[in-house]
């Protein structure tokens, strides 16, 4: 087979059949298939799509492309949760101590962050000392004594995604339905988790902008869940502002102790949280409503169960578990802290959200090319949201950096990404938009 020949098809609107993309993905593994013509791919899907029987091709090549788990050994439903993508999303690194608290065992497979979107992955290793890249046997093992692990893609482990999600976060090719489908579903249907709520979110933050887009992706990746026999549903959710307030990784890993802690309610972060959270206890069978699910997961946030079991994981992921009672003593802190005006006064009518990602990866929150490193203390946490009265007097939002130049930038596409109208905005904002669910 001749990658030139794949290339050449796919730009020209060809199908691709289940051996040629094989080939891609294990030369792709084993080096000898390089970066640019796996590029020149990638951009040709962007470009020409791939229909459902690719998608689903694909995924299962990228699932087989490492091990797969098998987690009937473990006795409690096994319930992951994963978003497509979005500005603030800390909900993950909440969610998995939070259900393991509510008695279902939580085995997480995330990814770094994605063009201008945070990945779990980055955030939870703000934590000094603390892994991810766990092998089969402590993953399974720390499921069984803590109730859930938060771990990356390994060379054993989807390693198809992890090349592909570098390659495709540096190079544009990341907002493409069947290749967000199947780098999510890859890592799922590998994790061997049973039941899975996806998160897709929607608006000018996320990787779908239009509802339309938004369902058909929910539809794939439910679909290819169902097919594999897991119980999924996909919950369409809000992307047109940052969820919560903090952006950055150590600044969200303490916005979701906080969280945590029951200091953080009320916000559409914590919202979203019980809301996902309340879904996997359906679909898990431990509640019949997800209604019931957000009373059970709130009074448990007010019991301490939940921040107990994150201490646990952080410990046992090689972590400083004191995190949890000095945040700002243990996550790296950023040197500098400067507070953000706004020239004029009225109501927060919108945000190109987007750009407040871009903002933040341009403090260095996030990866301009593959190799490049992140800064895990740089950040902005805002001080408003949609809605909100701003005067000139009161901050914007509040930028943590360590380099004048990185601030410089961030800061003009932080105040050109904020719409301000004298009126009060009219429409409430919705969080959940519509609800697949695989059966
Ligand atoms: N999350 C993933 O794991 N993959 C994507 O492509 C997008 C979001």
């Amino acid at each position: 087979m001749n990658l030139y020949e794949i290339i050449l098809n796919k730009r020209n609107g060809k199908e691709l059949t289940y051996e040629e993309i094989q080939f891609v993905i294990d030369g792709y593994i084993k080096e000898t298939v390089p970066d640019y013509q796996v590029s020149a791919l990638l951009m040709a899907i962007c470009c020409r799509g791939m229909n459902e029987r690719e998608t689903f091709d694909l995924t299962d090549i990228m699932t087989r492309s490492g091990e797969t788990y098998d987690l009937t050994v473990i006795q409690k439903p096994t319930v992951d949760k994963h978003s497509t993508g979005g500005v603030g999303d800390g909900t993950s690194l909440a969610l998995a101590p939070l259900l393991a608290a509510a008695g279902v065992t939580v085995p997480m497979i995330c990814g770094r962050g994605l063009g201008h979107t945070g990945g779990t992955l980055d955030k939870l290793e703000s934590i000094p000392g603390l892994v991810t890249g766990l092998t089969k046997e402590k993953f399974i093992a720390q499921l069984q004594t803590i109730g859930c692990a938060i771990t990356g893609q390994t060379p054993n482990l989807v390693p198809a995604d992890r090349k592909l999600y570098a390659l495709r976060d540096v190079t544009a090719t990341v907002d493409n339905i069947p290749l967000i489908s199947s780098s999510i579903m890859s890592k799922k249907l590998a994790e061997g988790t049973n039941v899975l709520v996806l998160d897709v979110k929607v608006g000018n933050g996320a990787f779908m902008t239009t509802l339309d887009d938004a369902k058909i992706l929910a539809r794939m990746m439910v679909s290819i869940g169902k097919s594999a026999g897991r119980n999924v549903a996909a919950l369409l959710t809000n992307m047109s502002q940052p969820l919560g307030y903090s952006i950055g990784n150590a600044l969200e890993v303490e916005q979701t102790i906080k969280f945590l802690k029951n200091e953080f309610n009320d916000n559409d972060f914590s919202d979203l949280v019980y809301i996902l959270g309340g879904w996997g206890l359906v679909l898990a069978g431990k509640v019949s409503t997800p209604e019931e699910g957000v009373h059970k997961l709130e009074s448990l946030v007010s019991n301490g169960k939940p921040l107990e079991k994150f201490c646990e994981m952080i410990i046992a992921q090689g972590g400083d578990g004191k995190v949890v009672d000095k945040p700002q003593e243990v996550l790296p802190q950023a040197k500098f802290k400067k507070d953000i005006f706004s020239e004029k006064e009225g109501y927060i009518s919108g945000f190109d959200t987007r750009r407040i990602g871009i903002a933040a990866l341009e403090l260095g929150a996030g990866r301009i090319t593959k190799e490049a490193g992140i800064d895990p203390a740089v950040g902005i946490v805002l001080g408003k949201k949609i809605g909100d009265r701003i005067e000139k007097n009161v901050p914007l939002a509040c930028m943590y950096y360590n380099d004048e130049n990185k601030y410089m930038q961030g800061m003009k596409t932080l105040l050109s990404s904020v719409k301000i109208s004298e009126q009060e905005p009219e429409d409430e904002l919705r969080l959940v938009y519509y609800i697949e669910r695989g059966n």
